[in-house]
């Protein structure tokens, strides 16, 4: 994920209008102790929980939710969190979140169980039988998780976010239940150590608050962000909280003059409306003070207005109203009600000069289209409907989710018996990746792709290291052999060839040592070689014909799944038809670079890393290799769709999409994608650049 908006050291880089009000609330102490909202209220009884679902459920099986709110209280037990508060405090309030979503009695009760077969000794075959293989399930999919909480580091978040998707993919009440979970954590982050606490707000802000988003759930999206904000900039958090309640207090009077004057000006045409004058969200006013640079006075001379009525009509007929009274600001009328939003956000958007010559922005839904902009996919009343699991009626009834469903099925499905299975090979794949080991279902399978990955790498340092021997020996005018290796094994120590050109692929053995146990009159010739080396490296580097005569010692490069262990550049790999160095890791390998990435800045003092390398493609049975593209994308329905449309059709593949928003008007895309070769990715760009959602297409280099 795009890191850049939580980065500490950008949020020193603060625009100058926020700078300026950090100090001047620096100077008044008694502000800087302001709290957003904390919660911790007496432990809720079984009864009041009962309560809550039967608020909005009156089918909820109470039996159900007794028996998981004593089997959960039980299994904590003594438990403490680092608040000194119970335990079981922490899933019941999770559970409590989720009736505010009015979630159906499995999602509760998931919720009051997430953390008993991770913490205490609770199995998933108990939580089966005693509560059905469906909330078992829900239940296993959240230990999963909170296993990837616990390795979390900022590195690891592309990878969480991928096995947070897998989740989802098997039940979307995972996810609602997750983002429960995080929003209780953030809630009582107080507690927890100051590292681990600045850790986990940043994956909020890069991970849970967009997800939350994508799925319409702006209620939960905006908490999120807020109390993640707290935490990583509390200085600027309580500047703005400050300003925008002074701000509120200032205003009261004029607000509710304005919701008087828009609710008798409807009532006068018949129409029933709610107005409500919007607060705005601490985090909201922060970003755009950091990105257009301006002050908190500018952003505050607009008041929002809500305004919900009964039906569709009804918004057309409100909006004529609003825009045949009062003179229309142009340049900010927005219809998402013919062209709902991709997560099925629908309201019409306006602003107009109002009562008391003062800036009103009004986003005009109805009721239904209000529940869906707060709860989003949760809106959709799961524990209504007896038609399918909430997975399908999802599917059916939310864009949101279906779009999501579509992303992550190319990804993985369960196969069932009497599945027909069309099995793909390929020589170039000389291993089952290792990745599939954390897919496949019985431990047999688990054990061969272990097995097999293993004696892949092997097989690959072996390769690598018997073409570094052949090098020195071709060098060093000397003759190699099989033969005369064998003979040569004692003094090496060493079982057979294989071991010995895996110990030298592997960092472990010094080609050189080799060529000394052969023949012992072999004489080292260090300082030549590296010079050469390094004018090698240099003349990579400067030079830049594509042709340029590669010396006929250098490797061959095939791709991801040759025989040599080579990987490409963790940040924004290789492809052919760049012109590329190869540096040597001991212990890893070659990694390739594309001789433009500046990370080979890191490497320029280690010559003797460097590696000569070539492409060597194979035309017949074409390979992808991988490179990474940033894009900034228009936030517009479908905007992401039709990036990830113009890549399949052109024949990329995506491997790893991360979103950072950038404003309201642009996501940032960052998309590592998989293609044959150099032309290929160009063209593909190419036409990204055609399309209208894209505003700026460019190849990263890491
Ligand atoms: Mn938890």
């Amino acid at each position: 994920m795009a890191r850049s908006r939580t980065d500490p050291s950008r949020m020193q880089h603060e625009p100058f209008s926020a700078a300026v009000l950090t100090r001047a609330v620096k100077s008044q102490p008694e502000l800087t102790e302001i709290k957003g909202k904390s919660r911790k209220p007496p432990i809720m009884r079984q009864y009041d929980l009962i309560e809550r679902v039967r608020r909005y459920n009156r089918n909820t099986d109470e039996a159900l939710l007794n028996r998981a709110y004593v089997y959960a209280m039980k299994a904590h037990g003594s438990q403490t969190r680092a608040s000194g508060d119970p335990y079981f405090s922490h899933p019941l309030e999770v559970a409590a979140i989720l009736t505010d979503l009015k979630l159906d009695d499995a999602t509760i009760a998931a919720a009051l169980l997430h953390d008993t077969i991770e913490d205490t000794p609770v199995t998933r075959a108990e939580i089966d039988q005693l509560f059905g293989p469906d909330i078992g399930r829900l239940v296993d999919g959240l230990t999963k998780l909170k296993k990837l909480d616990l390795v979390s580091k900022q590195a690891a978040q592309a990878e969480n976010l991928r096995k947070l998707l897998l989740a989802i993919a098997d039940d979307v009440r995972v996810l609602l239940v997750k983002l429960a979970d995080r929003l209780h954590n953030m809630r009582t982050l107080d507690f927890v150590p100051p590292e681990a606490r600045r850790r986990i707000a940043e994956e909020t802000l890069d991970i849970y608050a967009p997800l939350a988003a994508r799925m319409g759930m702006h209620g939960m999206r905006e908490e999120l962000e807020d109390l993640a904000f707290r935490e990583l900039n509390p200085d600027a958090y309580n500047v703005v909280l400050a300003r925008l309640r002074a701000l509120a207090e200032r205003n009261r009077d004029l607000i509710s003059d304005i919701e008087q004057q828009l609710t008798s000006k409807f009532a006068d045409s018949g129409i029933q409306a709610e107005v409500d004058g919007r607060q705005k969200r601490p985090y909201s006013i922060w970003r755009k003070m950091e990105r257009k640079s301006v002050g908190f006075e500018q952003l505050s001379d607009i008041f929002g207005f809500r305004v919900m009525v009964g039906d569709v009509q009804e918004c057309y007929r409100a909006l004529g109203i609003v825009h045949t009274t009062w003179p229309v600001v142009p340049g900010r009328f927005k219809d998402y009600i013919s062209t709902a939003k991709q997560n099925d956000y629908r309201s019409i958007h306006t602003t107009v000069i109002g009562p008391g010559r003062q800036r009103v922005e009004l986003q005009i839904r109805t009721r239904q289209m209000h529940e869906i902009a707060e709860y989003g996919i949760a809106a959709h009343a799961l524990y209504k409907d007896a038609r399918g699991s909430p997975t399908e009626l999802l599917s059916r009834e939310s864009n949101a989710y279906a779009w999501l469903r579509r992303t992550i099925e190319p990804l993985v499905s369960e196969l069932a018996n009497g599945d027909e299975v069309e099995i793909l090979t390929s020589r170039a794949q000389l291993a089952p990746p290792a990745a599939w080991e954390s897919i496949v279902v019985t431990g047999k399978a688990r054990a061969a792709i272990r097995r097999a990955t293993r004696a892949a790498v092997r097989k690959q340092y072996a390769g690598l290291g018997r073409r570094i021997v052949e090098r020195l020996f071709v060098r060093a005018k000397k003759e190699y052999s099989d033969e005369k290796l064998q003979g040569a094994l004692p003094r090496l120590a060493r079982a057979s060839i294989d071991d010995v050109m895996a110990a030298v692929g592997r960092g472990e053995m010094k080609a050189s040592d080799v060529a000394r146990a052969m023949y012992p009159d072999y004489k080292e010739e260090r300082v030549a070689r590296y010079g050469a080396k390094k004018s090698l490296a240099v003349k990579l580097k400067l030079k830049s014909p594509p042709e340029a005569p590669r010396s006929p010692s250098a490797i061959p490069i095939r791709g991801i799944n040759s025989d040599l262990p080579v990987k490409f550049a963790p940040n924004g790999g290789a492809v052919p038809g760049d012109r590329i160095v190869g540096i040597v890791t001991a212990g890893e390998g070659i990694t390739i670079y594309p001789i433009q990435s500046p990370a080979l800045k890191d490497f320029e003092e280690e010559p003797e890393r460097w590696l000569d390398v070539r492409w060597d493609v194979d035309e017949t049975t074409p390979q992808r290799f991988p490179a990474r593209i940033m894009i900034d994308n228009v936030n517009e329905p479908g905007s992401l769709a039709q990036v990830a449309t113009v890549i399949a059709e052109h024949d990329g593949n995506i491997d790893n999409i991360s979103m950072s928003r950038r404003s309201p008007d642009f996501t940032e895309l960052t998309i590592d994608l998989e293609v044959y070769d150099l032309k290929h990715l160009s063209a593909i760009i190419a036409q990204l650049r055609a399309k209208d959602v894209v505003a700026r297409v460019e190849r990263v280099n890491g």
